[in-house]
């Protein structure tokens, strides 16, 4: 059986100073651990052919497909707040971009597929637990509807890694709408190759924004729109308790995708100052302070973009500073609706975001679980009766008591009917997130015992978010006092 991808590679087709071609380097012994077949199905690709032999040497990159282009992308960064000039793919390969059945555009990434000329001193390669952790998450963030890259397939290449121990590797297939960073863009200004930046920006256009071609300033607009989704992405972490863990520019797609899932996590118990990831001792990426970077991170972008947006710098400078002034009113209109959505209110009346936000502080101060608070909210809002399940999240009941009285005189003035508003709540309050002890127990499985099983029960889970599943109430547990997880590492 031959493979048969329909790459068609635009980013390939842009100059050689934009990324280093070289094959991925061949593993020992691939196995196959898991394959998506849904989405393999969305991007065109045969799901039975990926899954022989001659599939897995390719997913695990010891065969290049036809049609493949295989190259490590060029970009550089901000890391916690410092810039690095060269990063670049050190252990992953772009084999090209396909067009699926939805007529979307995606990039097929390797990632762990062996060193390149931007792994500096990196092995260019991932171990197994990583790379599930990064499956599940980003899969369970598709699932709850988030932009997002997916996860195509992991394979296990039958070598060992070293990390702080050695851990059996593996190779991630990442699916992107792109892998365009905000660095893509600092690559480039950093070494003041404005021709590099501008022929990106029109890239970026065609493939993300082509609705900008046609404006009055379209590197202006593009701006705008890399703005306007980040501010979008973000309030939808925040409404989902998600934590990114490492928000480097490197790491802030141009698509709007949620990308590179390090020491990500989602909060248990509310609290805005909660930080995982084991490097991030000042707490630059809480989930609280995430707004404030994503607008620092497109900051950078508009930076990288300044010759393009007017001749004369001052008043690109400007331009630029209108533009990234929208950060702020698109992110809390994003948030705040969902917000109001999420408490189950369907009109906008003054008041209501001090009601939301009051009931955030009533669950950070009854050490409430933030997705069951929501979710129990969902019965709760058909009569006072219904409180039982969410007064039982606070360690006094009396805190959300309080704010009860308030809600549901508020969601008295709504006119929808009570089964459609708990549909709606249901729609946007998810049962299932990846609780950290419950991705780690997976991964912990699969690593040290090669037992996959509640990795693949997890992820079935993590695949309806929304409903309610008989025998899986367990999933939707908070961790007990023995469980909880504190700090989630990037195992890079
Ligand atoms: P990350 O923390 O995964 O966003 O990676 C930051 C930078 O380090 C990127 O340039 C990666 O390609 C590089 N990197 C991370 N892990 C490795 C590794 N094991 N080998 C080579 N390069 C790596
Ligand atoms: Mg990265």
């Amino acid at each position: 059986m031959s493979i048969q991808i329909p790459f068609d590679n635009s980013y390939a087709r842009l100059p050689e100073r934009f990324y280093a071609r070289l094959p991925p380097t061949p593993v020992a012994a691939p196995r196959l651990v898991r394959l998506n077949t849904p989405l393999a199905e969305l991007l065109g690709l045969d799901s039975v052919a990926l899954a022989s032999p001659e599939g897995v040497e390719i997913l695990a990159g010891n065969r290049v497909p036809a049609g493949a282009a295989p190259m490590a992308m060029a970009y550089s960064g901000h890391q916690f707040g410092y810039f690095s000039p060269q990063l670049g793919d050190g252990r992953a390969l772009l084999l090209g971009e396909v067009v699926g059945r939805d007529g979307r555009r995606r990039d097929i990434q390797l990632k762990g597929s062996g060193p390149t000329p931007f792994s500096r001193s990196g092995d260019g390669r991932a171990a197994l637990g990583p790379v599930l952790r990064e499956y599940l998450v980003s899969e369970a963030m598709a699932a709850l509807g988030l932009p997002t890259t997916r996860a195509l397939a992991a394979v296990t290449t039958g070598e060992t890694v070293q990390r702080e121990t050695a851990m059996p590797g593996a190779v991630l297939t990442r699916i992107a709408a792109s892998h365009i960073r905000v660095g893509t863009f600092q690559y480039f200004a950093a070494r003041s190759d404005v021709e590099a930046v501008r022929l990106l920006a029109d890239h970026t256009i065609a493939r993300h924004y082509p609705e900008v071609a046609r404006a009055a300033q379209p590197y202006l607009a593009l701006l705008e729109g890399v703005v306007a989704r980040q501010a979008e992405l973000v309030a939808r972490w925040l409404l989902i308790g998600f934590i990114h863990g490492v928000m480097n520019t490197d790491n802030c797609a141009i698509s709007g995708e949620t990308i590179d899932y390090g020491p990500c996590a989602f909060m248990d118990a509310y609290d805005p100052a909660t930080v995982f990831s084991s490097i991030d001792h000042a707490g630059r990426y809480a989930y609280g302070n995430q707004p404030r970077i994503a607008h620092w991170n497109v900051s950078r972008l508009a930076e990288a973009m300044l010759p393009l947006l007017d001749e004369d710098e001052d008043r690109a400078v400007e331009a630029a500073k209108e533009v990234l002034a929208g950060f702020g009113p698109r992110f809390e209109a994003a948030y705040s609706g969902g917000l109001r959505q999420k408490i189950g209110l369907s009109t906008a009346a003054e008041g209501d975001g001090a009601l939301a936000q009051d009931l955030l502080s009533a669950m950070a101060e009854g050490n409430a679980d933030f997705t069951l608070t929501f979710r129990h909210l969902c019965e709760a809002a058909s009569g006072p009766g219904n409180n039982g399940a969410v007064r039982a999240l606070f360690s006094d009941a009396s805190i959300y008591d309080k704010w009860a009285v308030r809600w549901h005189a508020r969601l008295g003035t709504e006119r929808s009917a009570p089964a459609e508003r708990a549909a709606a709540m249901r729609a946007v309050n998810p049962a299932f997130i990846p609780r950290n002890h419950r991705v780690e127990a997976a991964l912990a499985a699969a690593v040290e015992c090669q037992d996959f099983s509640l990795f693949e029960e997890l992820l079935g889970v993590l695949s309806h978010p929304y409903d309610d599943q008989p025998g899986f109430e367990r999933y939707a547990e908070p961790p007990g006092a023995d469980q909880r997880v504190y700090q989630t590492f990037c195992g890079t």
